[in-house]
């Protein structure tokens, strides 16, 4: 199979609405610009470094979405590019991107992790937290960053019991956001669904998608 077959197919099984962000963490350019030149523009990627030297040389009109866990320091290196940071996991991390945007003279799209999953490896807030912060007058204050939705990564489970409620619990949050008009009308984002999950996570209202092996095969790190 190859990665325009394979976006092909993802894309035939996907409601239109569904955003597809192709995850492309340690694969070489040339499987990206052939996922581009099949008319893919969102990639993902969770490494700030590969992210810059990718985003340097591959065509302009890329929506670069970044979805690992991201360091306060490092933010000034893609907030000059970045489309939407989808893994905001700390009130700290809300007030560099802010400042970041500010010096730039523009506002940069987040979305808030949330944790979901029954692992203790995972980033994010709870829900508490993250009713929280909306709602803080800090929060507020924060004038160049818009929360255009919510992140979570599932456990790494095939119990589907199991991923459909913590699928329902971010689902719920997000519903909840903006039914109390917590939110604004950009807030349109739930970005849950990998490659393993995503059917079941548009089922529980994904619209973001993050898709990383069944486009590019498996990865294999060289640590
Ligand atoms: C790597 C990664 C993905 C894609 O995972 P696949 O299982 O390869 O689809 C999605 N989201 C995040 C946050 C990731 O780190």
């Amino acid at each position: 199979m190859s990665i325009a077959s394979n976006i092909q197919q993802i894309k035939h099984n996907i409601p239109k609405e569904v955003t597809l962000v192709a995850v492309s963490k340690t694969k070489p350019n040339e499987m990206l610009l052939e996922a581009y030149q099949d008319g893919q523009r969102h990639f993902g990627e969770n490494y700030v470094q590969e992210l810059v030297d990718k985003q340097a040389v591959l065509p302009q009109d890329i929506y670069w979405h970044f979805i690992g866990h991201l360091q306060s320091n490092k933010v000034k290196y893609i907030a000059p590019f970045v489309y939407l940071i989808h893994s905001v996991d700390s009130f700290k991390l809300l007030v560099e991107i802010n400042k970041q945007a500010e010096k730039l003279h523009k506002t940069i799209d987040c979305l808030l992790q949330i944790y979901i999953a029954k692992e203790e490896t995972k980033f994010g807030f709870d829900v508490k937290e993250c009713e929280d912060i909306l709602q803080s007058e800090d929060f507020k204050n924060l004038k160049h960053i818009r929360v255009c939705g919510l992140m979570g990564m599932a456990s790494n489970t095939d119990n589907v019991v199991q991923l459909t409620s913590e699928f329902n619990v971010i689902k719920q949050l997000f519903d909840e956001l903006k039914t109390k008009k917590l939110v604004g009308e950009f807030f349109k984002y739930l970005s849950i669904g990998m490659s393993s999950d995503y059917p079941l996570a548009i089922e529980c209202g994904s619209t973001l998608i993050r898709v990383g092996s069944h486009i590019f095969g498996q990865r294999v790190y060289n640590q």
